[in-house]
């Protein structure tokens, strides 16, 4: 007698979920504009249209389940399906839907937490600054740079002095600083006033020097671009304390502390863009202070809320407030964004911090980081592997097409992208990023996470150097 096939569960479902796949890819096809990607690639090939998330997993539209090797976007830290923020943002919303932080208005949400973000910041950085995101954070941090030093008297000073393969958004302003082609050529004229130093990139020393016997040559580069633009023209200096999307590159221990000592020097602020390294992303609530110096503006987003709602902002040092107060009532702050400080968002952000302190989440990633560190570098027994670089729970693999000679692969041949497509089949989401491949898992992950990650990445690496 035949047997009735057993069917699994959601089986029913699956011609439904199959029809509004399609439908979604469809439309996707028609009416959505994508960032960072070919759009002739969208087109002709859609996108992965992901539908719910629980952990570090997530779903496609499909069905199919995926390990959020990148948290997303460097953003969900405390992982998908947190019901206790989306809660605190319903709250919020349903007793009051909007209030500004401009005009002279505020809400409870916004100056809790800029309560709670002075608590998280180094001694000293006491005020914050509200925007919806971080290209929207680093507009501010130059207009407040400016600013701070016009009303100081010091006229002239309103450079800018940003590093190459940086990444600090792509709002004019922002990708004005940035420092990867990508993002200037077509985009052009950019921002006046951008100086471009080299960066601490020790795999690929843009001075041709070695460490450690360059005695961190690459942080005297500051002290280079004063004597060339003059420090009088000078507003800040800025970097990612980690660089994220130009490839996961951390500067040596001793470099920071000394661009803090030229930047007091010359009068010059100095910028910690901690989008990405902010809120524990190398277990420690800043990544500026493993080296040991205090900033004068932190440039922040995505961690913060955990993506959850976006949120971004700048915390500044007390003194630089104090200037804007002395200026007087007939001075008013000519900058800001109907959603800083929304209050619903910063609600979510509260919340999200509550979950990093109560499940102790920095201490994890600091016990976590080392083995992450040492399962990453055994991908360097890939021949197509030049360097292997991370930073807490980031990490990057370098493509070269010749180890020994450094070389790059063709642009064209697209080999980071095709290591993230074949991961993805493997249900693991990673990036592709200029030459390198780069994880940034949310962090929730234990060592089982990370031996997938690692193990889908050294088949995935096989697969395509297979094929070449
Ligand atoms: N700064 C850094 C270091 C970033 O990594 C990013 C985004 O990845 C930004 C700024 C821009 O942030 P947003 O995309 O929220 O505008």
């Amino acid at each position: 007698m035949a047997t009735a096939k057993r069917r699994a569960p959601g089986d029913s479902q699956r011609p439904a979920r199959r029809r509004a796949s399609s439908r979604l890819d469809r439309d996707d096809r028609r009416h959505l504009v994508h960032g960072f990607i070919s759009p002739a690639v969208t087109r002709d090939e859609g996108t992965l249209t992901l539908v719910r998330g629980r952990g570090f997993h997530v779903w496609d539209a499909a069905g199919r389940r995926y390990l959020d090797g990148l948290a997303s976007l460097w953003n969900v830290n405390v992982g998908h399906g947190r019901t206790e923020i989306a809660r605190a943002a319903a709250a919020q919303m349903k007793r009051l839907a909007f209030a500004p932080t401009l005009l002279g208005f505020s809400s409870e949400p916004a100056i809790e937490l800029a309560t709670r973000l002075a608590q998280w910041a180094p001694k000293g950085m006491t005020r914050v600054f509200f925007t919806s995101g971080g290209s929207e954070a680093n507009e501010s941090m130059i207009r407040l740079s400016r600013l701070y030093w016009r009303l100081r008297g010091r006229q002239g000073k309103h450079k800018i002095v940003a590093l190459q393969r940086a990444y600090h958004g792509s709002s004019t302003g922002a990708a004005s600083l940035t420092g990867l082609t990508p993002f200037h050529q077509y985009y052009e004229p950019l921002l006046p006033g951008v100086v471009r130093i080299a960066n601490a990139y020790c795999y690929r020393c843009p001075l041709g020097l070695d460490y450690p016997r360059c005695g961190v040559a690459c942080a005297d580069e500051l002290e280079r671009a004063v004597e060339r633009e003059g420090a009088e023209t000078i507003a800040a200096f800025v970097a990612e304390p980690v660089q994220g999307v130009g490839g996961v590159i951390e500067p040596p221990p001793g470099y920071f502390e000394r661009i803090r000592e030229i930047c007091d020097r010359h009068d010059i602020l100095f910028v910690a863009d901690e989008v990405i390294t902010g809120f524990g992303r190398l277990g420690v609530k800043f990544a500026i202070s493993r080296w040991k110096v205090t900033p004068d503006l932190i440039v922040f987003a995505k961690g913060v809320t955990s993506g959850y709602l976006p949120l971004g902002g700048v915390l500044l040092r007390e003194e630089i407030v104090r200037a804007l107060e002395e200026a007087g009532p007939g001075f008013a702050l000519h900058h800001g964004f109907t959603y800083s400080g929304h209050p619903a968002v910063c609600a979510a952000a509260l919340a999200n911090l509550d979950i990093l302190e109560r499940e102790k989440l920095l201490p994890h990633v600091r016990r976590l980081a080392p083995y992450f560190a040492r399962r990453m570098a055994e991908l360097r027994a890939d021949p197509l592997v030049g360097d292997v670089r991370t930073a807490g729970l980031m990490g990057a693999v370098e493509l070269v097409a010749d180890r020994g000679r450094k070389t790059p692969f063709a642009a064209e041949l697209a080999l980071p992208l095709r290591v993230r497509a074949a991961a993805m089949r493997r249900g693991v989401l990673v990036r592709g990023s200029g030459d390198n491949v780069v994880v940034c898992p949310p962090l929730i992950i234990q060592r089982p996470q990370v031996d997938r990650i690692v193990d889908t990445l050294a088949d995935s690496l096989a697969e395509v150097g297979g094929a070449l």
